[in-house]
């Protein structure tokens, strides 16, 4: 499962609708110059992977998430992402007979919320097991590596990389694991 197509409308920068496409499935890079909305973009993926802290998308409320914090005549922040999901193996649970899977998320003023998959109302639960299911944790502490932190990853004593790489690979739990039988 890759992304193809995402669209922001009313989130953060991006006042109007905004089709961001021709994804490659592997690597992709977004250039600009600077505030033009790059990290938004990001931003705006991580919206919609269910994001819980909102700090790694630089807000503290879901609301400022709207562009202009919805103080400008637009209510409403909308994000979809389009998954390209014809590789079956990779295929979320449940999903397999979809060719492409679209995941919106929408917030309005007055903190209304919803989920969509395939443009069928679904819950925040649904959306997080259909990633979960393909191992997309936006939660996973070390899933995003936000601007500067490839600075702070440079700069760490070896021990540290470790612990990260241990972390993100899920291997730390068997280490508690290994820990607590040595213990008992
Ligand atoms: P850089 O190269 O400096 O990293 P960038 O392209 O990543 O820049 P972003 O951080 O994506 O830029 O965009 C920053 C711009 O988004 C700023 O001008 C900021 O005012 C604007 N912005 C952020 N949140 C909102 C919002 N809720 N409404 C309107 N504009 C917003
Ligand atoms: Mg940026």
């Amino acid at each position: 499962m890759y992304i193809k197509e995402i669209t922001i409308d009313g989130f953060k920068s991006y006042a109007q609708q905004t089709v961001v496409n021709k994804f490659d499935a592997h690597f992709n890079a977004i250039t600009g110059l600077n505030g033009s909305g790059k990290s938004n973009i990001l931003d705006s993926i991580c919206f919609v992977l269910g994001i819980s802290n909102l700090t790694q998308v630089r807000a503290t409320h879901l609301q400022e998430l709207i562009y202009k914090g919805g103080n400008a005549g637009i209510t409403k922040a909308t994000v979809s992402i389009t998954f390209d999901n014809m590789d079956k193996n990779q295929s979320p649970l449940g999903y397999q007979e979809y060719e492409e899977i679209t995941i919106t998320r929408q917030i309005s003023v007055g903190n209304k919320h919803k989920y969509l998959i395939n443009g069928q109302n679904a819950t925040a639960q649904r959306v997080s097991d259909l990633f979960c299911s393909v191992k997309l944790n936006v939660n996973n502490p070390n899933f995003l590596i936000m601007q500067g932190k490839i600075t702070k990853v440079l700069n760490m004593k070896p021990v540290e990389v470790l612990s990260m790489i241990e972390e993100a690979a899920g291997t730390k739990t068997y280490d508690i694991k290994k820990a607590n039988s040595l213990k008992t």
